[in-house]
């Protein structure tokens, strides 16, 4: 969101920092049918900023979805988590692939509440890691 306050050197620095791949549900651009956002983890609206440190490389159905939400409920639990921050977590801590790497299981509280608001695994995304993995192509490396 609010893509108009981000440069096209900084949108070059972001994308190019998460090798083109959203860095929620890691879906590379060059494979994606919808374009890709710089996108605020500190949502404006909530008070974050323009700088990188605040900015992350997404897909358009996961910065839809996530759009100025902070937090979300874990299905698990049922309580209260913050998102996933892509700046400040490591990935593989907070989401594993599921045996058949067409999910993405959230594996703390943070990885499930993100997973779903997210919506991590809807079907387009599952239809395209299918096809991807045929290729050797999915999932992606480290
Ligand atoms: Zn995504």
């Amino acid at each position: 969101m609010a893509e108009s306050r981000v440069s096209a050197a900084v949108r070059r620095l972001v994308a190019d920092r998460a090798a083109h791949r959203c860095e929620y549900c890691l879906a590379l651009e060059t494979f994606s049918p919808g374009g890709y956002c710089i996108e605020h983890v500190m949502p404006v609206a909530a008070g974050g900023g323009s700088e990188p440190a605040n900015l992350a490389f997404a897909c358009a159905g996961c910065n839809a979805f996530k759009s100025d939400k902070t937090t979300a409920v874990d299905p698990v639990t049922g309580r209260s988590f913050r998102l996933f921050h892509p700046r400040r977590d490591r990935w593989a801590r907070h989401f594993a692939w599921s045996a058949d790497t067409l999910r993405i299981d959230g594996i703390t509280g943070i990885g499930r509440c993100s997973a779903a608001a997210l919506k991590l695994n809807r079907p387009a995304l599952v239809n395209l890691r299918r096809l991807l993995f045929r290729e050797g192509l999915h999932p992606p490396g480290p």
